[in-house]
């Protein structure tokens, strides 16, 4: 690996967990990050982090800062529209069997991530042009630099600019939930239970971090973009049984957001994950929705494997190296895209009929049924 000149584009989960682990085996490497170091990292939302991505930050060494900065869940359960309890599941076999899960706010994750490797990313930059050049890529960057790296790895999210460069429109597909929401924060909080409420056209949950606990507020996009964040929460908190206090002051929190940002729900999948010594990483290759907390784990699952084959191919055999890697990763990932997939319809639910008979038959399902794929990615 000590030969390998890798440019990463995203300094997200994905490029900085990748970049840390390649710099741990010896080799050069840029990341390229389209936002201003003054706007990186300002804004987020928080992150339930599965072992599966969690226990990357063992062979970091970052394991102690990542406990510190994030809190053990312990409890997942599932309320209706008005606050009472329809279902709990116990996460205890998880953090018995499998490591700690844990949410994180994304801010810290990437904070922790960047360390030692600020000096190797070049803010407020995107790639303009990437052309094959022998056995090399040449890459044109904003900043008018044309340099030439043995491997390129697009780690820039669900909106790829790179996928958009070098992949045609029908080799990946965006899939729409037609749902979406806004996220806030209930500050000074300690709890250890994600907390959801499923209604019909509306989803609630509560999402601890350390010290603090993240809101989101959704329902579909027609109603949500007429009604707008003050209206729709305030006909949600009518429905809201009054002893369920936390519940209402999480709501009043985020009425209070000085700049709500929504968050439209689509996730996306991509045909072919590699044209030539260009490969996708991360949401770049297969994006998720937010609905089963495991896009970030998987980024970091998968920049673990891409390393790990990279670290027993050679220069000459790249492109062999990166097949191997596809190979073992893309099914896995794709599985547990579609339970987040599974999840999303049985949470976006508009009519009452149709809510009705799935709280009633979510009471007979047990966590390992209810995401199936992820259960069987967990056990090996
Ligand atoms: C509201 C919400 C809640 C979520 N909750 C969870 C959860 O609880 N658990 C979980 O596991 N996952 C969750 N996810 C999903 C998770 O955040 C993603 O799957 C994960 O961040 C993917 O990592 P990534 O590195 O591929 O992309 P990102 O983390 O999105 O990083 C991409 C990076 O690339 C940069 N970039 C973008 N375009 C360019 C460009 N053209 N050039 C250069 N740089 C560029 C971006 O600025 C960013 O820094 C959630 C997502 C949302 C939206």
């Amino acid at each position: 690996m000590k030969e390998l000149n890798v440019l990463i584009v995203g300094a997200g989960i994905a490029g900085l967990t990748f970049a840390q682990l390649i710099k741990r085996r010896g080799a050069k490497f840029k990341i390229i990050e389209k936002e201003d170091k003054s706007t990186f990292n300002r804004s987020g939302y928080m992150l339930g982090l599965l072992p599966l991505g969690g226990r990357v930050m063992n062979e970091l060494d970052m394991q102690t800062e990542y406990f510190a900065q994030s809190t053990e869940m312990s409890t997942y359960e599932i309320h209706n529209e008005k606050g009472d309890l329809n279902k709990a599941f116990s996460l205890d076999f998880i953090n018995q069997q499998y490591g700690s899960y844990r949410g994180i706010e994304r801010k810290k994750l990437i904070r922790i991530l960047s360390q030692n490797i600020e000096g190797e990313i070049r803010y407020g930059t995107t790639v303009t042009a990437i052309e094959e050049s022998g056995d090399l890529v040449q890459v044109t960057s904003s900043a008018n630099k044309t340099e030439k790296f043995d491997l390129v790895i697009a780690a820039d999210g669900i909106h790829s600019g790179t996928r958009e460069m070098r992949w045609k429109k029908e080799e990946y597909c965006y899939e729409d939930t037609n749902w979406g929401g806004w996220v806030g924060w209930l500050e000074k909080t300690t709890m250890n239970a994600y907390k959801e409420y499923w209604g019909a056209s509306s989803f609630m949950g509560l999402y601890p971090v350390k010290s603090k606990v993240g809101i989101f507020i959704g329902g579909p996009n027609e109603l949500l973009k007429k009604l707008g964040l003050i209206r729709f929460v305030t006909s949600i908190k009518k429905e809201i049984l009054p002893e369920y206090k936390l519940l209402h002051h999480a709501l009043d929190a985020l009425m209070s957001l000085k700049k709500p940002f929504y968050w439209e729900f689509h996730d996306c999948r991509t045909k072919t994950w590699r044209k030539r010594k260009v490969l996708l990483l991360g949401d770049a290759a297969c994006a998720f929705l937010p609905t089963a907390g495991v896009g970030a784990s998987m980024a970091m699952d998968s920049a673990a494997a891409l390393a790990d084959e990279l670290s027993r191919t050679d220069k000459a055999h790249l492109e062999y190296g990166l097949d191997l890697y596809i190979k073992r990763q893309k099914e896995r990932v794709e599985k547990a895209q579609e339970d987040s997939r599974k999840l999303g319809k049985l949470m976006f639910v508009k009519s009452n009929l149709i809510a009705g008979i799935r709280d009633y038959a979510i009471r007979f399902y047990s966590i390992k049924e209810m995401a199936k794929n992820i259960s069987k990615i967990m056990d090996g």
